[in-house]
């Protein structure tokens, strides 16, 4: 298949992009090409012109600055899994990255551009709603800094406005004590999670003093499984209190049923993966 007609645009700074973006009325970002590649070949995205941030060097970064580490919308899923700076302060956003999709996926496929597409079964929204993380967007008015829950609205769907840019995503760098986890029950053929479950404990004198929970693959979004929080801290840090808080993981969802997993089986395998998340993030905290 191949793509409708389009102009090409490779600006080399945010700004240039920005005024390229507010120009052309129907233009469109690319980032990795992984998503919205395969999008305009089979024309479900037809836009007239595409402005290319892959020569952007302002948007490639990882560092950390006082106690928060800023990813550039532009790392890739491999710079994010193999970032020093991440595995060190920031390993669940890291271990998450490792289980997105291949090898060629991880090498193309940024960050930026798996959050403004916004899949339902995407991995890095589990661990970013586990992480409380924040993103900077923004446009030719000015930026703006919200929640990761703020940005993701639905399948498919965020907050960002027409003529922005999602610039950079905010984590806390982790204090002593924490340990997390992503586990995923995978689509074989995609990598894409039927489940994926991201999680941070911290114990205190053998309770759950900080309980963190992002779920993806389940429903129309990933979301963050606050009746699994809440049945955690200040409680037991035992086996049988992650097993009786994992039973609450579908809690408030509608599981999606397609030709994967119906919903019965997903609302069964997210329980599962909620609780091997949670004991393999407890077995790290200590
Ligand atoms: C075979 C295959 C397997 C995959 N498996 C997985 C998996 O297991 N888990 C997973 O999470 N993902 C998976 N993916 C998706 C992959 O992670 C993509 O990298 C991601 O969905 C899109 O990122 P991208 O950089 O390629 O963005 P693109 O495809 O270039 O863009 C996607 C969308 O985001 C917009 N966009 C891009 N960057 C920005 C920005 N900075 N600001 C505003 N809008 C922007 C674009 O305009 C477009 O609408 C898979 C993809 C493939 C092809």
């Amino acid at each position: 298949m191949i793509a409708a007609p389009f102009e090409y645009y490779a600006p080399e700074s945010v700004s240039e992009a920005l005024k390229l973006l507010t120009t052309h009325e129907d233009s469109r970002v690319l980032a990795g090409g992984q998503s919205l590649i395969p999008m305009m070949k089979l024309r479900l995205s037809r836009p007239s012109h595409l402005i290319d941030l892959g020569h952007i060097a302002e948007l490639n970064y990882i560092a950390e600055t006082n106690g928060s580490v800023r990813i550039g919308a532009m790392s890739t899923h491999n710079q994010i899994e193999t970032s020093e700076t991440l595995r060190q302060k920031c390993p669940l956003l890291a271990e998450t990255a490792g289980r997105i999709g291949d090898v060629q996926v991880r090498n193309l496929g940024t960050i930026g551009g798996s959050l403004s597409h916004a899949d339902p079964a995407a991995d890095y929204p589990a661990a970013l709603q586990a992480l409380r993380a924040q993103v900077r967007l923004v446009s030719a008015k000015g930026d703006r800094t919200i929640s990761i829950d703020q940005f993701l609205v639905d399948a498919f769907t965020t907050a960002l406005e027409p003529g922005e840019i999602l610039y950079e995503v905010i984590v806390a760098a982790d204090t002593p004590g924490l340990g997390s986890a992503y586990l995923k029950q995978q689509q074989p053929a995609s990598g894409f999670a039927v489940v994926g479950v991201a999680a941070q404990l911290e114990a205190k004198g053998g309770n759950i003093a900080v309980a963190r929970v992002g779920i993806t693959g389940l429903s129309s979004r990933s979301y963050r499984a606050k009746a699994v929080e809440s049945a955690l801290e200040g409680k037991a840090a035992t086996a049988a209190t992650l097993a009786a808080a994992a039973k609450l993981a579908a809690q408030g969802e509608e599981p999606l049923s397609d030709v994967y997993a119906g919903a019965d089986y997903r609302a069964h395998v997210v329980q599962v993966a909620t609780r091997r998340a949670l004991e393999a993030a407890l077995a790290r905290a200590k």
